[in-house]
């Protein structure tokens, strides 16, 4: 019977930790000085060498690094907040010091990444009724958010943060509505904050509403800006937007092809998306001659560079998937299992966009179309609808993928000597697939570690 990972956490003193691997090194040390003159100055070295500071080793029966084949009786070592090695525990404790938490029978795994999300909805869960069509449901959200101040938003936008991290997510590509709101917000995961912008009611003040959410969006780490839709933010509004990615170096990210509505809307100058944009003001004399992948990849002149970050691409004509073999461009695409079920959308052509070269990431979008923060549930549902993908390639759209699409490959999702200690664990059942495992995991997190952090 494996003893439980809590009783065998040993929270020993450091000052205790340190003696007994100052002693092992030393041991280590004597037995080389019999060899070489060399040794000699190593044991030297080692003796004396001051104790490391917020170091520790965290050990667990797995350790899945995403780098690699998992590793049995595995360990991290940690310094302050990164990564300094990992492989076996044997190994890692006699070469580290630190403090040594041992999570048992548990796998350890890279925090996870969230690709796209919007917290600001999160006290929106179960407020809004299934509706017809995806039209009905952007009337429903734009009334229950009538209903809500900045304090309301400021509540939900933190709840989020704690849920994500409850279910062990280390990292949010979030857009908001409201970069005002960035300043007041303390993220206590890595936050990728994206201004959600739409200028479907004025558009001549395009250029305007970007320079207006920078201002906000600035104060925080790292921050993006998110054209919402090519049905509510106009073209110069994309255009000001890569201007400035290119001037600032930030990350773009955008709602496309997400319903068969826009789909209508923008090939057919009909269907409810084209009567109720039409009915708010909008020039529709974009409508009627293209998909909305034509529109974004040719009239907005989308450049290879910078590379966006789309949401969706759940509804494509046969065109666009032959434009897209044609044009060579590759965005990173980030597929929100749980919400397209929510709106039943056209399956998600994911084997077409993989073939095609396309890194594709999962999200939870909000809490108006999904009923919980949880990419685990995420990672199940896109099992369920490709059971043919493995689950080590589905775990990659949580960590390794969405790293790529914020540009963070060699910082975050995946556990490896420089990266950010950015580690959850969770309690697996038996001696099976870990991989497996990980993907059917479907409680909370009690063990997560965001940037050396407990
Ligand atoms: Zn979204």
């Amino acid at each position: 019977m494996p003893e439980s990972g809590e009783r065998r956490k040993r929270a020993r003193p450091v000052a205790t930790a340190l003696r007994a691997v100052q002693l092992s090194n030393t041991d280590t040390a004597m037995h080389m000085t019999a060899h070489s003159a060399m040794a000699t100055v190593w044991l030297v070295f080692v003796a004396y060498r001051p104790p490391l500071q917020h170091s520790m080793i965290v050990r667990a029966r797995t350790v899945v690094t995403m780098d690699g084949p998992p590793i049995e009786n595995g360990a991290v070592a940690i310094s302050e907040n990164r990564i300094v090695e990992v492989g076996k525990f044997d190994e890692i404790k006699t070469r580290h010091a630190g403090e040594i938490f041992d999570l048992g029978e548990q796998t350890l795994l890279p925090g996870l990444i969230n690709a796209h999300c919007h917290l600001d909805y999160t006290c929106l869960r179960g407020k809004i009724p299934l509706q017809k069509t995806f039209t009905d449901w952007i009337r429903a959200i734009n009334a229950e958010k009538t209903k809500l101040s900045p304090k309301d938003y400021l509540a939900s936008i933190n709840e989020g943060f704690a849920e994500v991290r409850r279910f062990g997510t280390t990292a949010i590509a979030n857009l908001t509505a409201f970069p005002e709101l960035v300043p007041q917000i303390t993220s206590p995961i890595h936050t990728w904050w994206f201004g959600e912008l739409i200028d479907v009611r004025a558009p001549e003040r395009a250029s305007e509403i970007v320079d207006l959410a920078i201002e906000s969006l600035k104060s925080a780490q790292n921050w993006g800006l998110a054209p919402h839709a090519l049905f509510t933010a106009s073209k110069d509004l994309y255009r000001r937007c890569e201007e400035i990615a290119k001037r600032d170096n930030v990350l773009l990210t955008t709602h496309l092809a997400e319903s068969l509505e826009e789909m209508e809307m923008f090939h057919t100058a009909s269907g409810p998306l084209y009567e109720f944009l039409k009915g708010i003001g909008r020039p529709m004399d974009d409508c009627g001659n293209q998909t909305p992948l034509e529109r974004f990849v040719g009239a907005h002149g989308v450049r290879a560079l910078p590379r966006w970050i789309v949401a969706h691409l759940n509804e494509l004509a046969e065109s666009d998937f032959m434009l897209l073999e044609r044009s060579k461009r590759r965005f990173h695409v980030v597929h929100s299992p749980r919400s397209h079920d929510y709106f039943t959308h056209s399956q998600f052509p994911f084997e077409r966009l993989r073939s095609l070269g396309f890194n594709i990431c999962l999200g939870t979008d909000s809490l108006a179309s999904n009923e919980s923060l949880s990419l685990f549930a995420e990672m199940r549902a896109f099992q369920r609808s490709e059971p043919g993908i493995s689950p080590d390639e589905i775990l990659k759209m949580v960590t390794v993928n969405p790293a790529i699409a914020l540009r963070q490959e060699n910082i975050i999702g995946r556990i490896r000597s420089g990266f950010c200690a950015d580690l959850i664990a969770v309690q697996c059942s038996d001696r099976g697939n870990p991989f497996e495992q990980i993907v059917a995991f479907d409680g909370l997190i009690d063990w997560i570690m965001v940037n050396g952090n407990l």
